[in-house]
């Protein structure tokens, strides 16, 4: 149903995507999880709490119809502020049936964080938790754009009314969401990343997530328990959430996921396929007691967020036997999943990122001159289709789509003979020496797979005529010792001269890293500049 792009070294996704005419994104969940009864729908691995199907529905069509009577309707935003729990899910929902545009914030955020969201958002509603009120109740009430207050919990303040004193069950099967113009009408307002600045609001219309909850093309009817974060505000928790929900699965969650939590919720709760960061499988790959947990159920691990060395998805496959394949994705919060191994044709590909998505057409560029290139030619990733938002609030479209109307990822990679794609790194952090680029992530890659190294960051350091060096923070694995020339040695016996880490290796205890694990390499270059002035 989407047009083609005529161009044969743009690369697209099957561009025949199926989608329902009402283009409700509402209608488009309630008519899948509203029939899926007593199955469990969500659960909390940590408390023990789980909601149904049925439960789920029920509180959403209730959410939406007390939104409604309250007067919110399409065009509105409603906030929710909440630790990671079931209720979170079924709000989310509630607000997207009432016809507005939910946006979701972390409990985690700071206040410079929140207020910023809150000033781009302008919510008038907002529904939290009382852990979050807790937290941030004082400094919400200064947002005069907040008309009603509302709590998941049990009342606590008076200007905050508890929706349980409100809501009363609505019939599920009589109620239909609000119409909504489904390619115009926001259904989410969610966060870009923030690893460069302030983050972006990135408006996603019903017609975007609709695109990005339809099921992938793995074999998924085998598998029947997710794990994932529950980050609900990020679009990869997000939209995988939405997927399973529509495929009437079960999604299991923990509070706070450290890698001996994760394998204990593996084995208890029986996961067959996990939802991951990068970050996570690297630690599990490297960890002593993986192999007192029975992990015989695990038989997929689908990561995406960041990159994911070979090195370690091989470490890992060998640790848990059973396990079937280790599959990666590439999407961002402006339009979701871009690649994804799972439609690679010849199967997964070493280092790849795999092929592309439905609806999306993706090109690559030279970043100097800004024409197309072909396979095996390095440049910006860019990408146009319907899945992609409908725009930043407040930026002009002109700074971030290019003159054919791509948008520019600021990524770079490449896509080789059978459009398999591979991400090299973010464009801003190629290291440039002496004229030559490096990938700080090849050296990671290198550095991890060195016994003694734990995690790795790579940035540039400044030197007079030749650009900059490259420069290692290694943090050691927990009773390995290895010192600086030892690694610069292993690193050199692994690369061309110029990619030698010039700039020397840093000890520290941990590499700063976003709350998706994302590592921040911004500050590490931060802490460069600190050490520098003390040598
Ligand atoms: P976010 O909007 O937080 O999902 O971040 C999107 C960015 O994450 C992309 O522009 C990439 O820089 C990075 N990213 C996502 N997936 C991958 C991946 N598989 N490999 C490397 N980088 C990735």
């Amino acid at each position: 149903m989407f047009k083609n792009f005529n161009n044969k070294n743009y690369v697209s996704g099957d561009q025949n995507v199926k989608v329902p005419a009402h283009l409700n994104f509402g209608k488009f969940m309630l008519d899948r999880i509203r029939h899926a009864s007593d199955a469990v729908a969500l659960e909390n691995s940590d408390t023990e709490e789980v909601m149904t199907y049925r439960e789920l529905t029920q509180f959403a069509v209730n959410l939406a119809t007390l939104l409604c009577k309250l007067g919110v309707s399409v065009g509105d935003v409603v906030a929710i502020g909440s630790e990671r729990r079931n209720e979170f899910v079924a709000t989310i929902l509630g607000i997207v049936f009432s016809g507005a545009t939910y946006t979701p914030y972390d409990l985690k955020s700071g206040r410079a964080v929140l207020r910023h969201k809150i000033e781009l958002t302008k919510p008038s509603y907002f529904i939290c938790s009382n852990q979050f009120w807790l937290k941030n109740g004082n400094f919400l009430r200064n947002f005069h754009c907040i008309k009603t207050f509302l709590t998941l919990d049990d009342d606590i303040d008076e200007i905050i009314i508890p929706l349980k004193s409100l809501n009363k069950n609505i019939d599920v099967d009589l109620f239909e969401p609000v119409e909504v113009r489904g390619g115009n009408d926001l259904a989410v307002i969610l966060y870009s990343s923030g690893t460069t600045g302030m983050p972006k609001g990135v408006q996603l219309t019903h017609l975007n997530c609709i695109l990005n909850s339809l099921p992938d093309d793995f074999n998924i009817d085998s598998l029947q328990t997710m794990f994932l974060y529950g980050e609900w505000y990020h679009n990869y928790d997000t939209f995988m959430t939405y997927k399973f929900l529509a495929m009437g699965k079960r999604i299991v969650y923990l509070n706070c996921t450290t890698p001996e939590l994760f394998l204990k919720c593996v084995q208890d709760k029986k996961i067959d396929i996990a939802m991951i960061i990068p970050s996570l499988v690297g630690r599990l790959s490297k960890l002593d007691n993986l192999d007192k947990f029975n992990l015989d159920t695990l038989k997929f691990i689908y990561s995406r967020s960041s990159p994911l060395h070979v090195k370690t998805i091989e470490n890992l496959r060998k640790r848990i036997p059973k396990l079937k394949v280790i599959l990666q994705g590439y999407g961002m919060t402006e339009a979701g999943e871009l690649t994804s191994e799972t439609w690679g044709f010849k199967g997964p590909k070493p280092g790849s990122v795999g092929m592309a998505s439905p609806g999306i057409t993706l090109k690559i560029v030279d970043p100097e001159t800004r024409v197309v290139l072909g396979p095996n030619q390095r440049g910006e990733i860019c990408l146009k289709g319907p899945v992609f938002m409908k725009g930043y609030i407040g930026v002009d479209p002109s700074t971030y789509l290019d003159t054919d109307g791509f948008f520019k990822t600021g990524d770079l990679g490449y896509y080789d003979e059978d459009r398999y794609f591979y991400i090299v790194d973010r464009m801003k952090e190629i290291i440039t020496f002496d004229g030559i680029q490096i990938a700080p992530l090849e050296l990671e890659t290198i550095l991890l797979s060195h016994p003694a190294v734990k995690e790795a960051g790579v940035v540039g350091k400044s030197v007079l005529y030749f650009g900059e060096v490259p420069t290692a923070f290694v943090v050691k694995m927990a009773g390995c010792d290895v010192t600086e020339e030892e690694l610069i040695d292993y690193v050199a016996s692994e690369v061309s001269p110029e990619m030698q880490l010039r700039g020397g290796v840093f000890f520290i205890k941990e590499l700063p890293r976003n709350p998706r694990g994302k590592l921040l390499r911004k500050e590490l270059k931060e802490m460069l500049n600190e050490c520098s002035k003390t040598i």
